[in-house]
């Protein structure tokens, strides 16, 4: 059966609330190290600090965004803007066309009770939903 994204079109329209950046417990920003290379690159920052200050490991040895106790990412700024917009990592640049958001209905409905840009604006492309679903796989 094709998933929920391939069967009717999906409206997501970004109103930059901030709030998926927002997350505390289990949820992690993921990257790799490529990805974290560019975002230091891109602050300028010595490999050590922006280590010491920007990253943390997992045990499982995943390299996730470092975030404070109230869960805020740390490439968060003060007014709900993040700061490496540009250069975020895909799982932030494919949100919410993850594998598991667009695949039922279910699950898509239930995100757009977290994110209100989900149901709202233009439909999406398919084959862009379709590039970030491959995209999110294949990481
Ligand atoms: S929660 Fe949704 S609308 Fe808000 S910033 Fe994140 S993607 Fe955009
Ligand atoms: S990297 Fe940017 S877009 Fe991604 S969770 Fe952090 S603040 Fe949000």
């Amino acid at each position: 059966m094709k998933p929920f994204f391939e069967q009717q079109p999906l409206r997501f329209e970004c109103t930059r609330c901030g709030r998926c950046c927002v997350a505390g417990g289990d949820y992690y920003v993921f990257m790799s190290d490529a990805e974290s290379e560019a975002i230091r690159s891109y602050l300028q920052l010595s490999r050590r600090w922006f280590r010491r200050r920007y990253l943390e490991r997992l045990e499982e040895g995943e390299l996730v965004a470092a975030s404070g106790p109230d869960g805020r990412c740390v490439f968060l700024d003060s007014e709900g803007q993040c700061r490496v917009y540009k250069i975020r990592p895909l799982q932030c640049r494919s949100y919410p066309f993850w594998p598991e958001l667009v695949r039922s209905k279910t699950a898509w409905q239930r995100e757009a009770r977290r994110c209100e840009g989900i149901n709202r604006g233009k439909a999406i492309a398919t084959d862009r939903i379709r590039k970030f679903f491959n995209a999110c796989r294949a990481g």
